[in-house]
This record gives structure tokens, C-alpha cells and sequence, in this order.
């Protein structure tokens, strides 16, 4: 007798079929998050404070998710991997002078 229904596995998977980019065979070492595939970091920074600061390929339109600001930038700044919500440079700036 079991009654459970367990969706553990709730994962949302956007897939575009616009981008049919195959990536350049590069060896790259093994990325800690899952980069989404709109995204190619052209430099990555030492993370500090569980942020991740990147300088992506091209100039990117996002939200800022601290300033709630629309930027549109090379530089993001990841949190914990969450890519999901990008922090623009200046939050990224504020956030590490206020320790
Ligand atoms: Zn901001």
C-alpha cells in the first residue's frame, strides 16, 4: 500500500529551437553551475561572497535582481549559480564594500 505521490522532479526546461549554435570544441574544465546555453562567458572572475562575476560574449539585456533595474551588460554577477537572476556590477560592487 502506497500512497504516495512524490514530484520530486519538478524541473522546467526551457528548450528554443532558435539557437542551434553547437559550442566550439574547447577543452573546458568542468563547470561547477550549469551555465544556460543564452550565455557564453568570455572571462570569469574569482567568485567572492558566493557571487560569480562573469564577462559574458556579448552584451546581455537582464533585470537586475538587487537594483530591480534594466541593465544591459557584458558583466553579470551570479549568485549561488542562480542564473536565474542576474545582479548587475554595481550591486555586485555595493554588496562586497558592505562585507
Ligand atoms: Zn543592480
Amino acid at each position: 500500500m502506497s500512497s504516495g505521490n512524490r514530484a520530486a522532479d519538478q524541473q522546467q526546461q526551457q528548450q528554443q529551437p532558435l539557437s542551434s549554435s553547437p559550442p566550439p570544441s574547447s577543452a573546458q574544465k568542468g563547470s561547477a553551475e550549469a551555465v544556460p546555453p543564452q550565455f557564453t562567458i568570455a572571462k570569469t572572475f574569482p567568485p567572492r561572497g558566493g557571487m560569480q562575476q562573469y564577462r559574458l560574449d556579448k552584451s546581455h539585456k537582464f533585470t537586475c535582481g538587487r537594483c530591480q533595474k534594466d541593465k544591459t551588460a557584458k558583466l553579470v554577477v551570479v549568485r549561488e549559480g542562480w542564473w536565474e537572476q542576474l545582479w548587475c556590477n554595481g550591486c555586485y560592487g555595493e554588496v562586497l564594500a558592505k562585507g
